[in-house]
């Protein structure tokens, strides 16, 4: 039999729940019945498909407390996180549920013929393969659109979410969605390739890793199947004389650590104006040191576990590159003694190119500390990764808003806030961080047939 999955406690180390994995035989059943399920449901009407996405959206908000407890066992996320977590896929689920059938609306077009227009239609079934950080925002950013158009899903978790990603199916069914329009499928990242080029998937939405945005975007292509990458970051905040210093100082202590330092659009690169470097760097270090590093189940807990013994492992490496090569570590930087993958908030400056950290993204809660004479130098450091995903930058100044606005390579400029998602916005990267657009008109626009239609 394939390898089972496991649940594993970030606190402890310790196994709480073990899922057998998919046969391929299982696995080629899930296949056709998620094409059986496409032929009824992308007949259903978008009042049909808004009740079931609706209801879902109230079961996560009844459910909460029982999916955001999972959540944080699974992957050491706050508790906190998790709650506003679900309830942000709940808020989610409510404004595809109302805004679906507008966004994907019959376009008239004028031509000479009697008439004309363009029509979207669902694609088939459709691929996520989805990452641990968000185990619940990541899939129903997904759900929301890809489901509303009248796409069917088949689920790829990552690993270490089983628990998460058979939640998700069961909320799914009990919303109502007939069966099989939703499937989870526990399978290793191995499985994705066959599953990917099967005639029956038509299309694969991934987040995760370089790596595995790679492999799966090159499987993709070959297939000639349309494909949404939302890969890593090494997103920049950048703090120009102007800014509000104290909200500044607040907002990067948070956009560092949300989620354990473990997103995707964390703030990564601290890249501060030599003009207040010295009052920001100091409000900034004092701020994470503040932190309370612990259980992720208590409300007084800041900062959580990692996810697993790997990221640990991979965020300490990357720390003790830099250390060696002469970076100064202004905060942090030991690993705790006692168990659980904790790694405390932790802040770096003296950085060269020729460190690690300089170039990749680092999965956890570690700032690194960039001192800049002017706003030239602020976007050329900004712009110095192969990264693009989303950018903050604080300033009061009209001209230098409009620069960044203009010259930062990035999927979002966030002024005088920090980089988030939200369901009415598009979501997504250029460069090394992806392609394609999740969220708002934009995300539900990538997983259909744009039609045209001409008659006479
Ligand atoms: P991965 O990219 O490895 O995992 C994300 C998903 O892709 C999982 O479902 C995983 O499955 C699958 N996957 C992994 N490798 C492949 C592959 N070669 N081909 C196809 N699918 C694959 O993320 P990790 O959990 O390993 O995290 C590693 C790094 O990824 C982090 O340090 C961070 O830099 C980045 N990351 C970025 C995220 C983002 O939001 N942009 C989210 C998570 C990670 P399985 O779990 O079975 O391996």
């Amino acid at each position: 039999r394939p390898t089972p999955m496991h649940s594993i406690d970030p606190t402890t180390g310790e196994t709480f729940a073990t899922y057998d994995t998919l046969t391929p035989e299982q696995i080629e059943d899930r296949l056709q019945r998620a094409q059986t399920a496409f032929g009824t449901y992308r007949l259903t009407t978008f009042a049909q498909r808004a009740e079931w996405m609706a209801r879902a959206g109230e079961l996560l908000h009844e459910r909460k407390h029982e999916l955001a407890a999972l959540a944080t066992r699974e992957m050491g996320k706050t508790l906190a996180a998790a709650l506003a977590e679900v309830e942000k896929c709940a808020k989610s689920c409510q404004y595809y549920a109302q805004n679906a059938e507008k966004f994907l609306a019959d376009e008239h077009v004028t031509t000479e013929a009697e008439r004309a227009y363009v029509t979207y239609q669902p694609l088939g079934v459709v691929l996520a393969v989805m990452p641990w950080n968000f185990p619940y925002w990541q899939v129903f950013r997904f759900i929301g659109p890809a489901i509303m158009a009248g796409n069917v899903g088949l689920l790829k978790h990552a690993s270490n979410v089983p628990g998460c990603a058979l939640a998700i199916e069961s909320v799914m069914q009990q919303a109502g969605f007939p069966q099989d329009v939703f499937q989870t499928l526990l399978v290793g990242s191995r499985s994705i390739e066959a599953i990917l080029k099967d005639d029956r998937v038509k299309a694969v939405s991934l987040t995760g890793s370089e790596g595995a945005g790679r492999s799966v975007a090159g499987t993709a292509g070959a297939a000639i199947k349309p494909s949404v990458m939302e890969l890593g970051g090494s997103d920049p905040f950048i703090v120009m004389p102007s800014a509000d210093l104290d909200l500044a100082v607040k907002t990067a202590v948070t956009a560092r650590t949300i989620n354990n330092g473990q997103s995707c659009i964390a703030a990564k690169r601290f890249i501060v104006h030599e003009a207040i470097y010295d009052r920001f760097v100091n409000g900034f270090v004092d701020g994470l040191a503040a932190l309370t590093l612990g259980d992720p189940m208590q409300d007084t807990t800041d900062i959580g576990p990692l996810a697993t013994p790997a990221i640990r492992d991979e965020v300490h490496g990357l720390v003790q590159d830099a250390v060696q090569k002469g970076a100064t570590v202004l905060l942090g930087g030991q690993i705790p003694q006692g168990q659980g993958n904790y790694y405390p908030a932790t802040a770096l400056s003296d950085l060269t190119p020729d460190m690690q950290v300089y170039g990749e993204e680092v999965f956890g809660p570690v700032a690194l500390i960039f001192r800049v004479p002017d706003q030239q130098e602020a976007i050329r450091v900004a712009n110095a990764t192969r990264f693009g995903l989303g950018s903050s930058a604080w300033t009061n100044d009209d001209a230098e808003r409009a620069r960044f606005a203009r010259d930062l390579e990035a999927g979002s400029v966030f002024i005088n806030s920090m980089v988030a998602s939200d369901p009415r916005l598009p979501f997504g990267g250029v460069k090394a961080s992806g392609f394609g657009r999740e969220l708002s008109r934009h995300g539900i626009h990538e997983f259909v047939n744009t039609k045209t239609v001409s008659i006479g």
